[in-house]
């Protein structure tokens, strides 16, 4: 299950769910966002790539207005984030990384408070709490204390409350992050139901890139530029390069073909394969060693394989993989 492509009804007659114009941040003398402009069409699904350090972070917190940008114009659901930041705070919702409910509370008063935060009358409070926990499949749990509930069913009480205040824009930072994939799949499902039925606008950073997959629009960012744009499918036409995946007959048949080739991908130590890539090694390959191989697969331009030849690393790369793992550890001793 992935974000899917197709754009929510009535979409394409309405202005864009955010617009950014030439938006710098500085830390200091250090560039966070560099004269960064972007446009996330009303109802789709948008999904922000980057490595550890690109920026992504600091542009959510501008367009969720906890940080003001330095120069620039940014305009959320229509509203300037400098000049009118409640009205933009009233049609956003936000799932962070890091659990913000309140343990000590049940399903149904986490989402009750945060209607009272937000100024709902309490009628609209109860058919919202009511709709929200069917829409995570959490209304068996709606009295139960959130300190008792697994990270999946708490993940999906804060995409519950994010929804609430029935927000025209949801930010998702990694919203699957430490979740198993029958988890991610249902997470996905939920927020892709509410972009159908109602039109909502997803804007997603994420490590698994499976599951942008089908996004409407990618953006990949690096060192607080974007660096690539565009739909899955374009991105992977016009960046990605396909590979081939070759078996040489023996050993010493694989020793010259490294020979022959050393910008060649070995996958793995230990496996007697090679992956070569560009138009000219296919034909060079099959006339030179086309009798010494008895195995060749063809492997499509992947959006990974993207990633990594813009930014020179993989999106789930060893930082990223320690800070997940320092992240479940904290969750697994604070629920001690
Ligand atoms: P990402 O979310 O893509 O990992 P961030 O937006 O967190 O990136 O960070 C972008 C850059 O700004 C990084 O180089 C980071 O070190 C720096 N940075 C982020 N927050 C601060 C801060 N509060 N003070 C100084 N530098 C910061």
């Amino acid at each position: 299950m992935t974000l899917a492509a197709t754009p929510a009804p009535g979409a394409a007659a309405l202005p864009p769910a955010i617009d950014v114009r030439g938006l710098t941040l500085r830390y200091g003398a250090h560039v966070a966002l560099d004269n960064l402009s972007l446009s996330v069409a009303a109802g789709s699904s948008f999904a922000l790539l980057g490595p550890n350090g690109a920026g992504k972070s600091t542009l959510m917190s501008v367009l969720s207005t906890l940080r003001l940008a330095d120069a620039g114009e940014v305009r959320v659901a229509g509203h300037d984030v400098r000049r009118a930041s409640r009205a933009v705070r009233q049609s956003i919702g936000m799932v962070f990384q890091d659990p913000s409910l309140d343990d000590r509370l049940s399903a149904e008063e986490n989402l009750d408070f945060h209607g009272r935060v937000y100024g709902m009358p309490g009628r609209a409070r109860a058919e919202a709490i009511d709709r929200m926990l069917a829409l995570v499949e959490l209304e068996d749990w709606r009295e139960a204390v959130v300190r008792s509930f697994s990270g999946g069913m708490k993940r999906r009480l804060e995409i519950a409350r994010a929804l609430m205040h029935a927000p025209k824009i949801l930010f998702l930072d990694e919203p699957t992050v430490g979740l198993d994939a029958q988890t991610r799949n249902k997470i996905w499902a939920y927020l892709e139901a509410e972009r159908r039925t109602r039109g909502l606008t997803l804007f997603t950073t994420t490590h698994y890139i499976e599951e942008v997959a089908g996004a409407d629009q990618i953006c990949i960012v690096d060192k607080g530029r974007i660096i690539a744009e565009g739909s899955p499918e374009a991105l992977r036409r016009e960046m990605g390069q396909p590979w081939l995946h070759v078996t040489p007959a023996s050993e010493a048949d694989y020793a010259a073909l490294l020979a022959a080739f050393p910008e060649a991908r070995t996958p793995s130590p230990g496996d007697l394969s090679l992956a070569v890539t560009g138009e000219s090694f296919v034909p060079d390959l099959l006339a030179r060693f086309g009798n010494q191989l008895s195995a060749l697969r063809y492997e499509a331009p992947t959006l990974e394989g993207v990633f990594l030849s813009l930014t020179g690393r993989a999106l789930r790369d060893r930082a990223d993989g320690a800070r997940e793992a320092q992240r479940s550890a904290g969750r697994r001793a604070g629920r001690r």
